[in-house]
């Protein structure tokens, strides 16, 4: 019996320990994976010692009458308790490396305190049956009263949950408030039994002989379940809902200070020449390799471009040569075996390759948010549109929502948060949206799709959208609609915006700057009108001849001899010098730097590099030659 009840107090111990924090607001509680290690770590530490002290109380008890006290399971579990306190301290700043500040902040240690009070009252009391020599019988009315009466409370908070979440949700009782409530009716009822059942049933009635009433289970159940309802409703009305009423004007406030601020400093923004705008965000150097069983995969190589606010930069290159892996990287949802190995993505001032994962949650899908190629993977196929472009809403942008609703007695953020999806899939040409919302993904077409797609990335205004190949799984009337679409979009919001394509044509009619990507790397960089009209490097070069031209007639289509290297065994010094009708003496062995044409144009070739001059006009003459 020693080994079952300890293994079920180091498990109540561990449970309760997840549960406690769990129910602590999640900007004071203590970080959820040291808490569950250091936790799972004190129950096993506390099982072992409580079986082996068991053990050995047990076979003294047979000697020593003193050693029965220490078999009562409530002093046992308020020593674990007692215990756990101060191993728990220990580990979470020896191994859980959170700071003192985070530790003290959250209330965890001061409830923990709270229970090990209650279980060492509980437990002095137990003591007093083997001390004074209560007479306690097989089927115990006194122990078998304090279970039906945690099981009457436990009945009550169920019954309670499921009763709110039978109501519309705009007519709900708020979460927080009504588990505070729940808790203090629960203690309250349990305690008040418990402290009749102490009093009339073990002291009373064994002690002294003095029957007063015979216990009952039935009146338990009804004393119990009147002063669970009475605590929980007076406790409702007097302090919870008050508090949680003037908590939230409080938020409101404050979210009506900060959008006013937002809005205040995005005017001013907009009204900036294209000079004045600010880089919103610089990558610099970023490399990104994959570790795979055939070898390194050397998917960026040094990758830099910069985009100003309010600016669509289109990146673009034949397909394998980085683009979405430039995309993925930005956003840190590089995957094992991929690695991120150098470089800096600085976004708003801040560079995200030092954020930790935590931070990083804060900027994807509210600052940055991403459209991915094919919508049918991205989009969550378990849920209805309407509830996953809500949650967009809920997440990031609970501010607006708070204050909207403040205006609306009859509305919650939850409805408001529907509204605006309604809304939003509106003003993408979306027919009867109102029915859409109630559709699962597989039921829309492929332009819906992406449509509520684009529609999830611009929910919370972001400050740059990311969109990979967004129109290549659609057809060409789709395709055209959509471009036309973010265009529109584009110019309402004045998002910025990195535009993934292969197609010149798409990026031509998009974007203000263009990056071309050529085997891991940015080869030219520079304005729209510049790259077409000037464009200075050979593969910008082939790129842009081999569009077809309406009108002109030709045999064959111009076309980049060769093909895309392979990224595990990339060719050495220019990447593009087998398939280069230019290359000359340093393109196989030394990497092309990066020069600037002007201010905004810059292109990686040798041929620029004012130290290989004269050798680059040979190759230009024997080129020429050859054609
Ligand atoms: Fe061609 Fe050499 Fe320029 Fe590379 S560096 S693009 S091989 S000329």
């Amino acid at each position: 019996m020693a080994i079952i009840d300890s293994i079920i107090a180091a498990f109540i111990l561990y449970i309760v320990s997840l549960i406690i924090n769990n129910q602590i607001p999640e900007n004071k509680q203590i970080p959820k994976i040291p808490h569950r290690r250091c936790s799972a770590a004190c129950s096993i530490i506390l099982l072992q010692i409580s079986i082996e002290f068991r053990f050995l109380f047990e076979t003294l008890w047979g000697y020593v009458y003193f050693f029965v006290l220490f078999v009562n399971d409530f002093l046992v579990f308020g020593v674990m308790l007692t215990i756990f306190y101060f191993l728990y301290k220990k580990l979470v700043f020896k191994f859980g490396s959170i700071t003192k500040e985070q530790f003290y902040n959250s209330p965890f240690l001061r409830i923990i305190k709270f229970f090990i009070i209650i279980v060492w009252i509980i437990a002095g009391i137990f003591l007093t049956i083997p001390l004074f020599g209560i007479p306690m019988y097989e089927y115990d009315l006194f122990e078998l009263g304090l279970y039906w009466a945690a099981f009457a409370v436990g009945f009550n908070i169920l019954l309670t949950i499921l009763i709110n979440k039978f109501f519309p949700i705009e007519k709900r009782i708020p979460k927080q408030p009504l588990k505070y409530a729940m808790y203090s009716g629960g203690m309250v009822s349990y305690g008040i039994w418990a402290i009749q059942l102490i009093v009339f049933e073990l002291y009373l009635k064994r002690l002294f002989n003095i029957v007063l009433f015979q216990q009952d289970i039935r009146v338990l159940l009804c004393v119990v379940a009147v002063i669970y309802t009475t605590v929980l409703i007076v406790s409702l009305k007097k302090i919870f809902l008050p508090k949680a009423r003037t908590k939230s004007n409080q938020r409101i406030q404050q979210s009506i200070s900060f959008l006013e601020q937002q809005q205040t400093s995005r005017e001013s923004k907009f009204n900036m020449t294209t000079e004045d705008k600010q880089v919103i965000l610089d990558v610099q150097d970023l490399t990104t390799y994959f570790y795979t069983e055939e070898g390194v995969v050397r998917a960026l190589e040094g990758v830099s471009f910069d985009i100003r606010e309010g600016e669509v930069l289109g990146l673009v290159g034949e397909t394998g040569c980085g683009k979405s892996v430039s995309a993925l990287s930005v956003l840190r949802l590089i995957r094992p075996p991929g690695v991120i190995e150098k470089g800096s993505v600085v976004f708003n001032g801040e560079d995200l390759l030092k954020k930790t994962e935590r931070e990083m949650l804060q900027y994807r899908g509210k600052d940055i948010t991403m459209i991915f190629q094919d919508p049918l993977n991205s989009l969550n196929p378990v849920f209805k549109i309407g509830n996953q472009i809500s949650e967009v809403f809920l997440l990031h942008m609970q501010d607006e929502l708070l204050v909207e609703a403040s205006k609306h007695d009859d509305k919650s953020i939850y409805s408001i948060a529907r509204e605006w999806s309604i809304k939003l899939l509106k003003d993408l040409n979306i027919p009867h949206p109102e029915v859409i919302i109630e559709r699962y993904p597989h039921e829309l077409s492929g332009g819906m799709r992406q449509r509520v797609q684009i529609a999830m990335g611009l929910a919370c205004r972001p400050i740059l959208l990311i969109a990979d190949e967004p129109t290549t799984a659609l057809d060409v009337t789709i395709q055209n609609q959509i471009l036309k679409l973010m265009k529109e979009l584009h110019q309402k919001y004045k998002t910025t915006i990195l535009f993934i394509s292969h197609d010149l044509g798409i990026i031509s009619k998009m974007c203000d700057h263009v990056a071309v990507m050529y085997s891991g790397s940015v080869v030219e960089y520079g304005k729209i009108q510049e790259i077409f009209s000037h464009s200075y490097h050979p593969y910008t070069k082939g790129l842009i001849n081999s569009i077809p031209v309406v009108g002109k007639k030709q045999d064959k289509l111009t076309v980049i001899p060769g093909t895309v290297p392979n990224l595990i065994y990339p060719p050495s010094g220019c990447r593009f010098h087998p398939r280069c009708q230019y290359c000359f003496e340093p393109c196989d062995s030394i990497d092309p730097k990066r020069i600037h044409i002007d201010q905004q144009h810059v292109v990686a070739c040798h041929l620029y590099d004012p130290q290989y001059k004269e050798q680059a006009e040979i190759s230009k003459k024997k080129a020429e030659n050859m054609k």
